[in-house]
């Protein structure tokens, strides 16, 4: 038995319409040029709260929604193939989009991370810079390493969000920003490059 079952009616509902002839030109141009990525929350499905609809967005979602090397590799992957595809775009935006209440926090307990670290053999470092302690600073992050990543075609753009789960609001902490963009701010440059700028 699976919990799928009761839903195999829904999907037989979704099979009787023509929902899933209105495919976007290439799987990785979605209608509304977005890649969001947020948290697993049940409370956070961006169908929802964003009334996003077929082919209208890559999704990508993982605890707390933070950019880890597995989301920068899908990114990548994604701004890849539309560099190799479709060249002449339209490239996507990846909407980064952390939220209130998150779930993640529960790593800021010092014992219950160890317990976890010790239960995969995970890096207990990278468990306690996890939790989205404050959504609109670790949005701000994320997107920062998200702009940082030389794997990323320069031709996305990436913006960061707060959803709020009791208001239902979600509110823009970064707006669009281009990777080319990120890095000619100083503020965003790496000491390698004023080394390199210094010579
Ligand atoms: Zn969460």
């Amino acid at each position: 038995m699976t919990n799928l079952i009761p839903l195999l009616d829904r999907n037989r509902r979704f099979a009787s319409t023509d929902t899933r002839s209105h495919t976007p030109r290439l799987p990785f141009l979605p209608h509304r040029g977005l890649f969001v990525i947020c948290c697993i929350d049940c409370r956070v499905d961006p169908a929802e709260f964003l009334g996003l609809e077929f082919g209208e967005a890559l999704v990508a979602r993982n605890v707390g929604g933070r950019v880890t090397a597995a989301i920068i590799q899908d990114v990548a992957y994604a701004s890849f193939l539309v560099e190799e595809k479709a060249p002449e775009g339209p490239y996507f935006e990846a909407a980064v989009i952390h939220h209130t209440g998150c779930g993640s926090r529960l790593l800021e307990d010092g014992q219950l991370r160890h317990e976890f670290a010790e239960r995969g053999a995970y890096d207990e470092q990278a468990l306690a810079d996890l939790p989205v302690t404050d959504p609109a600073d670790t949005v701000r992050t994320d997107v920062q390493r998200l702009l940082a990543a030389p794997q990323i075609s320069r031709h996305i753009t990436v913006s960061g969000h707060v959803y709020d789960v009791d208001t239902g609001l979600v509110t823009t902490i970064v707006e669009a920003t281009a990777p080319a963009a990120a890095a000619a701010e100083p503020l965003n440059a790496s000491p390698q490059a004023h080394v390199i700028e210094a010579h």
